[in-house]
């Protein structure tokens, strides 16, 4: 009899031996070959990754959306892929609503101009700047008309992004005033660059304050001139009105055009949500980079005292997962005690294998996201 002789318990043992093999086999090769591509797919987003170095609100309009990539260079093609690889708001409504063959380079509504082109019948607003936004053909879009404000606010950052490790950069805004001066004599102690978003000023001292800024090598970027939320943010056009007002007073005073911009009370805050997306797609669309910060001194509340603004910033950057720091601190007028903690600040970080660069136009930005 077959069923329970040695025989049977022989196959029985085999069949479950290779039964787990089998199944262990199969296991292991299907989940190594999705890890397989899971990792590629990473590695190739990581190698070409425009689509990692945008920085585009989640509810910017197909329009914004695109304007962002021509600014930077990428084609039709790049919107396509960048649609494809991308979820959110813009992109759901635009797949729902179009037929992705009508968005093809041939067949899209949006001319790129050729640059071997005459265009000389109607002179770009960017003349003046150098700027790769002349390569675009918009009157065929639906835009806004503040895009048309300002033809002279526009910069010309990279978005090839490049993200250091172990870095801290330091950024000072509100200023410049008294405390600027002593913040650039620790500096230049330490012999540390920094980045300075500034409000500007069109008086003479403030001028002088922003030029010494400049001529020691520091970052001058735009932060706020009136930094009154409700004026700043009643709409896109105050918004643009205060910056255009901020860029250009460092502008005349330095020659300097600056390529960043740091949002009054930050991109995303309680009180610019009704525009913040349009004013981010804008801000982003004229060529700027957006910086937000990762790490806070909270030097700008009424409490802070030398332990608090130490211990925000040297624990914070301690305890951060981040592998850099972009650390906000003020210098105006009344901030006196961000200058008497800098220098402990500096030692600290030093000692933990920091060093301190300042932001540039190349480096990847910190920014809050938007939420819905
Ligand atoms: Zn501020």
């Amino acid at each position: 009899m077959y069923f329970g002789s040695v025989k049977f318990f022989k196959h029985l043992i085999l069949t479950i031996v290779f039964g787990w093999i089998i199944i262990a086999t199969g296991l292991a090769a299907f989940f190594g070959i999705k890890y397989y591509l899971t990792t590629k797919n990473l590695d190739i987003e990581d190698g070409t990754s425009y689509e990692n170095a945008m920085v585009i609100p989640s509810n910017a309009t197909l329009e914004q959306l695109y304007l962002i990539l021509c600014a930077k260079g990428y084609t039709p093609d790049d919107l396509l892929n960048f649609l494809a690889k991308n979820e959110n708001d813009s992109v759901s409504r635009f797949m729902d609503n179009y037929n992705p063959e009508d968005f093809q380079a041939e067949n899209a509504d949006f001319d790129i101009i050729d640059d071997n082109a005459d265009t000389s019948e109607e002179p770009s607003p960017n003349d003046n700047n150098n700027n790769d936004n002349n390569n675009i053909e918009t009157d065929n879009l639906n835009l806004p008309s503040y895009t048309k404000l300002y033809p002279e606010l526009y910069a010309d950052a990279t978005f090839d992004f490049v993200a250091p490790e172990k870095i801290i950069y330091l950024t000072f805004d509100d200023g410049p005033s008294k405390n600027t001066l002593d913040i650039l004599d620790i500096l230049e102690k330490y012999d540390i660059k920094a980045t300075f978003f500034m409000s500007g000023g069109t008086d003479d001292y403030s001028a002088s304050l922003m030029r010494k800024v400049a001529k020691e090598g520091h970052t001058l970027a735009v932060h706020s001139m009136s930094h009154k939320y409700d004026e700043v943010y009643q709409s896109v056009e105050t918004f643009l009105e205060d910056f255009n007002n901020t860029y250009m007073s460092i502008y005349e005073a330095t020659g300097v055009r600056p390529q960043l911009y740091r949002f009054p009370g930050g991109s995303v805050n309680n009180h610019n949500k009704a525009i913040a997306a349009e004013i981010i797609a804008e801000v982003t669309r004229r060529g700027f980079v957006y910086h937000d910060w990762n790490i806070s001194g909270e030097d700008a509340t009424s409490s802070a005292t030398w332990t608090s603004i130490y211990e925000n910033v040297v624990y914070g950057v301690e305890n951060m997962s981040a592998k850099r720091a972009i650390v906000l601190l003020h210098d105006s007028a009344d901030k006196v005690t961000t200058v008497h903690t800098l220098e402990d600040i500096i030692d600290s970080l030093l000692a933990d294998g920091y060093a301190f660069e300042a932001l540039d136009s190349t480096i990847q930005p910190f920014t809050f996201h938007l939420t819905e």
